[in-house]
């Protein structure tokens, strides 16, 4: 399998909890490699951005409002098979739905507060990767 990368956030509702270090120690513990990391504070014009596949869904006015709200951290990871282990990682995006042992099902409230993003795909891994941080803040075996 190749080594992928994927991008993930650690939703406003993960550091208001004061989540951050539960869920990276699982992260980690998953075996992701962290090769960029911070904590920022999104403006909603921002959030609108970065889920701009979602305009036009009904939720995406409270998607957008809820992840400008507080602070978040978004992180690359990188692993074999990075994007579909990290998505099994983290658990369906309702935590309702979600399996047994996964980070939104341990975690979230709802399934617009969900805890955590993470990509789709190995090309939008990429491209939300880039909406954070330039490619000389990524650092290529972190390890
Ligand atoms: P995922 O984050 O699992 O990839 P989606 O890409 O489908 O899920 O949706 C992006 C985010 O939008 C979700 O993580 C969730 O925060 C929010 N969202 C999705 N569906 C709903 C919904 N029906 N109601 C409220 N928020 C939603
Ligand atoms: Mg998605």
């Amino acid at each position: 399998m190749a080594i992928e990368r994927t991008l993930t956030i650690l939703k406003p509702d993960c550091v208001r909890k004061n989540l951050i270090g539960e869920v990276t120690k699982r992260i980690q513990e998953a075996g992701f490699n962290i090769c960029a990391m911070k904590l920022v504070k999104l403006t909603k014009t921002e959030a609108e951005g970065f889920y701009a596949v979602h305009k036009g869904r009904p939720f995406f006015e409270e998607l957008t409002t809820f992840m400008s709200s507080g602070a978040c951290v978004p992180m690359v990871l990188e692993k074999e098979n990075a994007i579909a282990d990290f998505r099994t990682l983290i658990g369906a995006t309702n935590p309702a739905d979600a399996d047994e042992g996964t980070i939104r099902k341990d975690f979230a409230d709802s399934v617009g507060e969900n805890i955590v993003h993470g990509s789709d795909s190995v090309e939008n891994g990429k491209i939300e990767s880039n909406y954070f941080f330039p490619e000389h803040e990524i650092v290529a075996n972190a390890m």
